[in-house]
């Protein structure tokens, strides 16, 4: 049998305005594939991701979503995500006001009905998997950056999404937190959870994606495994941008 796709991006547009964002982007992500997304600031990246979330809307094409079609005529608030999609964004977006273990109990009562004792057990489960047990009762204020953005990534799991988004997940880090962070996302690809990555960490996609997605005007101008899309773009514009970054 083959591959269950998760996404099959078809033909997607989208302009801001009369600004085109993304042109006519085609693409698929199978079942435990991890996707990198790179390309340089403004190149649609993030909208493309928002995309596969209905956080935004096309403006013609198809996003199918494990085989069926996504309803394109309605985004999502920020707050009512498909729970099946995991999100985590550069900033981590946590309740002040809410333990580190209230943060990732949230949703899974709100909107999975869990009980406080079900939703904790599961936020503990999730919490030390992401290294943070001894953290739970603590105050997002009290945690780096580093820990926040784990308990992001606990939060995202407790809902057991079937994949996980992340946009840019360490930019906004002090750069000795970044390595704690990649190392928990790393985690879940070894484990097979199917995630697309928009990364500037270039070491850290070469190494853990399967595939590689160059993004530049808007345009997915090169795919291909990481080995040979960075050291042998195919593209002109992949080679540019490499070359600015490497
Ligand atoms: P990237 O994530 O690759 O940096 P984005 O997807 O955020 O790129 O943005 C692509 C382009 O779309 C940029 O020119 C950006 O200014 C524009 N853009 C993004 N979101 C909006 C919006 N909500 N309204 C208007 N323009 C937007
Ligand atoms: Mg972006």
């Amino acid at each position: 049998m083959a591959t269950e796709m998760v996404y099959q991006i078809k033909h997607v547009q989208k302009a801001f305005g009369d600004k085109p964002v993304l042109k006519d982007i085609n693409a698929t992500v199978a079942q435990n594939q991890v996707i990198a997304l790179i390309g340089p600031s403004g190149s649609g990246k993030s909208t493309l991701l928002r995309c596969l979330n209905q956080l935004e809307l096309p403006d013609s094409g198809e996003i199918d979503y494990f085989g069926k079609k996504l309803d394109l005529s309605q985004s999502r608030s920020k707050d009512d995500q498909t729970p099946a999609v995991g999100m985590v964004f550069q900033s981590y977006n946590l309740f002040e006001n809410l333990t580190v273990l209230e943060n990732v109990c949230l949703a899974p009562m709100r909107v999975k009905g869990l009980s406080e004792d079900e939703a904790n057990q599961l936020a503990e489960h999730y919490l030390d998997r992401v290294g943070l047990a001894e953290q739970a009762k603590s105050y997002p204020q009290q945690l780096s950056g580093g820990q926040a953005q784990r308990v992001a990534i606990a939060r995202a799991l407790a809902m057991k999404p079937k994949v996980m988004l992340f946009d840019e997940p360490t930019s906004a880090l002090d750069p000795e937190m970044v390595a704690e962070v990649l190392t928990v996302i790393k985690e879940l690809a070894e484990e097979d959870m199917t995630m697309v990555i928009v990364t500037h960490e270039m070491n850290f996609a070469r190494k853990v994606a399967d595939e590689v997605w160059f993004m530049d005007e808007g345009v997915i101008q090169e795919k291909g495994e990481p080995e040979a899309l960075f050291t042998q773009p195919q593209n002109p514009k992949t080679a540019s941008f490499l070359n600015k970054v490497l």
